[in-house]
């Protein structure tokens, strides 16, 4: 049997959880496919789980658990592992995710294989793995009695099952210690933007060195809001505190998959595209038409952006 780790907002499962359930399936081939569920809103996330072959949900439900603490998750996931038993466990491999099986494999010795976009059953367990940054691919075995496994975000697309679960859902309260509460969440600081979250965006605006300063991003910003997109930036952004690091696209930014992603003024390092290339289109905007962007990039407008994305935006408002 395997626990699949489901990560969730506003008692939703988030995508990222249900792209690793979707290869959690594929690699059960058949056997049942649990899920653990920490946090608040986690009942109401689980009882959608069943169409995507979760036969059992285990809501964990802690008064420590308000808060994501990686140890306490880690803690509550070895722990239902333990009962159960698991035979692998999966999870998202999302900042969250990678950061809680790393602990998981910390307290139980178990090996983690990290970003997986495919997983084979063992043993061992045979597995293709995103490395540095997306830019080589890693064919891996995996010799473990327990294989814990977190799935790169948009490698694998989410596939209802074909015949859908009633799901049992098991509240429980684990057992934490007060060393598993020591790293916890302290304060939430609201994202940029309309609320739309980067990862999930359809459509992404994103500005770089280029913009030129914090003030420059006004017109990214009122283009994003006619298109009902996200703001992402580049690292230079971010460095020179333009805008926070969760507007961040790359290596060690988000990695994003919109339908379209349009970077103003963004040059296309190695360490951007790594974040951007799960967009389905590029839209580069730069003055420069030998920037690496352009490689990658779909279609391109070179000029000034200062002129080029107001006029895109006035174009828009034209016709409305
Ligand atoms: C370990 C490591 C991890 C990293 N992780 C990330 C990461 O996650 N994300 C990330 O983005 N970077 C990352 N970087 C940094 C990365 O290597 C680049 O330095 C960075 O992406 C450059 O940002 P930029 O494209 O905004 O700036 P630049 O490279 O300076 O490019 C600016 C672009 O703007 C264009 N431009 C200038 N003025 C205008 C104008 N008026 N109109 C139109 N175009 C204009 C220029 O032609 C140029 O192409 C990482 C680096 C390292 C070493």
């Amino acid at each position: 049997m395997v626990l699949v780790l489901v990560e969730h907002s506003d008692g939703r499962a988030s995508d990222a959880s249900l792209q690793a359930l979707t290869l959690a399936r594929t690699f059960a081939g058949g056997e049942p496919v649990h899920a653990l569920i920490v946090g608040a809103g986690g009942a109401s996330a689980a009882a959608a789980l069943g169409s995507h072959g979760v036969s059992v949900a285990h809501v964990a439900d802690h008064e420590a658990l308000g808060v994501f603490a990686p140890d306490a998750w880690a803690a509550t996931l070895a722990e239902v592992a333990e009962r159960l038993p698991a035979g692998a466990v999966f999870a998202a491999g999302t900042d969250r995710g990678n950061e809680v099986m790393a602990r998981l494999g910390a307290r139980t010795g178990l090996p983690l294989a990290a970003n997986c976009i495919a997983v084979a059953e063992g043993p061992p367990v045979t597995l293709t793995r995103l490395r540095w940054g997306g830019s080589l691919l890693e064919e891996a075995r995996l010799d473990s009695p327990r294989p814990l496994l977190t799935v790169a975000p948009h490698t694998v697309a989410t596939e209802a099952a074909t015949t859908a679960t009633v799901v049992a859902v098991k509240p429980f309260t684990p057992a934490l210690d007060r060393e598993d509460l020591v790293v916890r969440v302290a304060e939430h600081i609201g994202a940029s933007g309309r609320g739309i979250s980067l990862t999930e965006a359809k459509v992404v605006v994103s500005g770089g060195r280029g913009v030129g300063s914090k003030e420059g991003f006004a017109i990214i910003e009122e283009l994003a809001g006619l298109l009902s997109a996200a703001v992402g930036c580049s690292r230079a952004v971010t460095s020179a505190g333009w805008r926070p690091h969760t507007d961040q696209v790359g290596q060690t930014g988000t990695k994003i998959a919109p339908d379209i992603y349009i970077a103003c003024g963004i040059s296309g390092a190695t360490q951007h595209l790594a974040g951007c290339k799960g967009a389905k289109k590029i839209l580069a905007i730069n003055s420069d038409g030998e920037a690496p962007i352009m490689l990658s990039a779909d279609y391109a407008v070179i000029g000034d952006l200062k002129e080029i994305v107001p006029a895109i935006s006035a174009e828009i408002r034209k016709h409305r």
